[in-house]
């Protein structure tokens, strides 16, 4: 299929879908054309995936990369308490990729989680890559006048939140740098099979239909293989908090907020720089993910460091006015949140307490060029 073809057949796509009403000119045109509105500010990020730094190619099933492309610009538009909109999206594909099914698969899974938030493509770029796939991802959200939620607005004494459960992002990353691969279909359904009785099943859609070990050494009861599968998924289809973000921003309950990318102590410290405030910690009130208190125990990998510097959980971090706590919901799309500190009047201090002893919190989170200056 030529490159031609391919965005007609994208222009398809997208028109036979729900799509944003406000979107004048979309695919098809030089550039696409929104019209605003009066009172309402808006909110753009980009992200970029590049092979073999953000993604394994032979561990992330085509549909998981588009997905995953389209959430990690979610989470940011969420961390600014927005809600998204419309969206472009630029792949890079050398030529082995752009002739198999990778392209139509990547924008299954790109579309299917674009539907779900309510956010219509509005344009992209197609290119050819030497050996590497490269995506790059836009997307534009919304939010009232005023209401963005800034890194910089956090103030001592204010209550430190998080969305969800750590570490289990960065144990499905462990888990497949030990081998361990996303289940097939087929495997899948028998799975599905022995899991009724007990009341869950593992959502494993991906796959190839070749099944390699679940992780190299060392064989797994099937609990354990739920386990793994789920903290596989953890990273390969993080779920950005959308819901979360719009509430937080659009009821003004959060005072600074920032998406956890490269791990709660990094973007703790990038929340409490950009505010000039410190933050004080209470490591049993973390919500440590279960499956990794589960497995990674017992495999020498430390929970608590997991969830403390483990990137790409995409969970919100924020901060609330002790008089706005009251305000909070309990749940947001299912999904719980966890006090786990409070914001200090000491610039650049970031303290964990755990039992009777404080310590100072490294930022030991993910970064691009760390060592390679
Ligand atoms: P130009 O050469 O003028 O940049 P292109 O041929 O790159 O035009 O793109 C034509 C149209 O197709 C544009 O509206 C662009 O936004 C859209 N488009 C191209 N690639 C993608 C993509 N990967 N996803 C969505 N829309 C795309
Ligand atoms: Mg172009």
């Amino acid at each position: 299929m030529n490159e031609f073809d391919f965005i007609q057949r994208l222009r398809d796509q997208t028109r036979s879908r729900k799509h944003s009403s406000r979107l004048v000119t979309g695919i098809g045109d030089d550039a696409s054309v929104i019209s605003q509105l009066t009172g309402r500010a808006v909110v753009i990020t980009t992200d970029m995936l590049a092979e073999g730094i953000d993604f394994y190619r032979e561990a992330t099933p085509p549909r998981l990369l588009g997905h995953k492309a389209l959430a990690v610009s979610l989470s940011d538009i969420a961390a600014m308490g927005a809600r998204p909109l419309w969206s472009l999206v630029s792949i890079g594909l050398p030529d082995d990729v752009w002739n198999n099914t990778f392209k139509d698969e990547f924008f299954e899974g790109y579309l299917t989680l674009a539907d779900k938030y309510g956010v219509t493509l509005s344009g992209g770029d197609v290119s050819r890559t030497v050996e590497q796939i490269v995506i790059d991802s836009i997307l534009l959200g919304e939010v009232s006048s005023g209401a963005a939620v800034l890194r910089s607005a956090a103030q001592p004494g204010d209550q430190i939140y998080v969305t969800g459960a750590l570490g289990g992002s960065a144990a499905g990353l462990k888990l497949i740098e030990m081998g361990a691969r996303i289940r097939s279909r087929k495997s899948e359904v028998r799975s599905q099979k022995d899991t009724r009785d007990r009341g869950s099943s593992p959502t494993v859609r991906e796959g190839s239909e070749s099944e390699p070990p679940a992780v190299a050494g060392g064989p797994s009861t099937r609990s354990d293989e739920h386990a793994i599968q789920t903290l596989l998924l953890r990273h390969l289809r993080p779920h950005p908090r959308v819901g979360w973000g719009i509430v937080l921003g659009e009821e003004r309950l959060a005072g600074a907020m920032i998406d956890i990318s490269d791990g709660l102590s990094s973007d703790l410290a990038h929340l409490c720089r950009e505010s000039n405030v410190g933050a004080l910690i209470q490591s049993a009130q973390l919500p440590i993910d279960k499956d990794v208190i589960k497995l990674c125990g017992r495999r020498a990998l430390d929970p608590l460091a997991l969830a403390l510097h483990g990137g790409e959980d995409f969970e919100l971090l924020f901060t609330v006015h002790p008089e706005n706590a009251a305000r909070l919901p309990k749940r947001v799309d299912g999904v719980a949140i966890s006090c786990i500190g409070e914001i200090t009047n000491e610039p650049g201090q970031i303290r964990i307490a755990e039992k009777n002893r404080v310590w100072d919190l490294e930022a030991k989170g993910f970064e691009h060029f760390r060592g390679k200056e």
